[in-house]
């Protein structure tokens, strides 16, 4: 074990605690990998000095987005961040009936319309503050949109492997930033080639293995301290998310237990993970009280965004660790869900609305306290999944040169 306790931020072992200067260590912990297997790194800091010197006050009197709250987040201060003005998006109020003031985080405002802009900002700064010069990930759509981009915005070589069913309009937006896009079902084999055998940086998610960063979570904890400060420094009850590998809800529950250790006062929120009946792996490792995330054998669900066959076993610590929960929902709620979301003014794609689909099933669970601030994660802007849209809005169009033929439509629905 490494003995430099003094030079934060580090990287331990989310298994076995073991310490380590952080680096180019994708293979999780080798001590854990020694004895079975091997567990993630995540970034920690001095929060002992971080809390004397009053950090929360000064977030508290300064703008920005992600880069905001610089001092908990990995890069060294001497690097240059590769920024899109990511973050800083609204947290609005919705009118869904209670128990419990429900909010959205509507993180369809980032650059590319979804909150993986956070994980590249960080992920992607981090790379090229260490050297590293040519990155790859594994995506459905959004986090190669988005890897892609920041991957322009910083000069950085960027291969992405697509699945086939993200939407053309995902994979033209890649390409147009620049990016080399392999499409295929088996993406694993080849993105660990690539990372072990050839040097590139793996901007994916922290778990599970072969392969993984600790660094893109980091940008997602900053979701948690900006709700923080939009209700007022305090913690929301309960944080909904529409989870696949997990990362979306360990790294906003790793801030907010973050914001705890910087003198934040008040109970924690309850995480709770949502996935798509079609494929909930998560779910259903949450309710057997499992450590490791099962395979799902057949994904079928319209929120591709959230339909890996499994997850990672970080998402599950989050849930047990802030006492929260798991559900899964239909594809029919999720479609009732964007239309509702779409009559506030608000597209998202169906993975999101999982989210807030979830409200009406732990209202009937009887979860949520009358006051109780409950925030949905909206993670993906509707625009990128044309298909999605088509299946669930309804038709009021009328394509025709015929006046008199457009005049009597209207007349149809003008009633006064
Ligand atoms: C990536 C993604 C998720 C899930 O994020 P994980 O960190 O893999 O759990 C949810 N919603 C949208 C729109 C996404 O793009
Ligand atoms: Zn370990």
């Amino acid at each position: 074990m490494s003995d430099n306790a003094s030079h934060y931020p580090q990287l331990r072992c989310v298994g076995c605690g073991e310490t380590r200067p952080m680096g180019l260590l994708f293979d999780g912990c080798p001590s854990c990998g020694a004895s079975g297997k091997a567990e993630p790194y995540e970034v920690m800091y001095d929060y002992l000095r971080l809390k004397r010197e009053q950090t929360l006050q000064a977030w508290a009197e300064r703008d920005g987005g992600v880069w905001r709250f610089h001092e908990l987040l990995p890069l060294p201060p001497d690097a240059v961040p590769i920024t899109l003005a990511e973050g800083a998006t609204p947290l609005i109020r919705v009118g869904l009936p209670g128990p419990g003031k429900i909010w959205v985080k509507d993180e369809t405002r980032n650059p590319t319309g979804a909150f993986k802009d956070r994980f590249h900002a960080v992920s992607l700064s981090m790379a090229r503050a260490l050297g590293c010069r040519k990155v790859t990930a594994s995506t459905t759509g959004n986090h190669g949109t988005s890897m892609a981009a920041y991957s322009a915005k910083g000069g950085l070589r960027c291969l992405v492997f697509c699945d086939p069913q993200a939407p053309e309009v995902q994979r033209r937006l890649m390409q147009l930033f620049g990016a080399h896009v392999a499409v295929m079902k088996n993406r694993r084999e080849l993105l660990t080639w690539l990372v072990r055998e050839r040097g590139w940086y793996p901007s994916t998610y922290m778990s599970p293995m072969p392969v993984g960063t600790p660094y893109g979570v980091e940008g997602y904890k900053t979701i948690a301290y900006e709700i923080f400060f939009q209700l007022g420094e305090r913690m929301p009850a309960h944080m909904l998310v529409p989870v696949a590998m997990g990362d979306v809800l360990y790294g906003p529950w790793k801030g907010f237990r973050e914001l705890e250790r910087l003198g934040a006062e008040g109970a924690l929120p309850r995480m709770v993970a949502v996935q798509a009946a079609g494929c909930d792996p998560i779910v259903q490792g949450f309710h057997r009280r499992a450590t490791e995330v099962p395979v799902h054998p057949s994904p079928h669900t319209i929120a591709v965004s959230i339909a890996d066959d499994t997850g990672g076993a970080i998402s599950l610590r989050g849930l047990y660790e802030s006492d929260g929960t798991a559900l899964a929902v239909t594809d029919d709620d999720i479609g009732q869900a964007m239309r509702l979301l779409a009559r506030e003014g608000i597209c998202v794609e169906p993975s999101s609305a999982a989210s807030v689909a979830a409200v009406a099933v732990l209202q009937r669970q009887h979860r949520f306290g009358p006051d109780d601030d409950v925030v949905c994660l909206l993670t993906g802007a509707g625009v990128k999944w044309p298909d999605a849209l088509l299946a669930v809005m309804e038709p009021h169009e009328a394509v025709d040169e015929d006046i008199e033929a457009v005049r009597s439509w209207i007349s149809g629905f003008d009633q006064t």
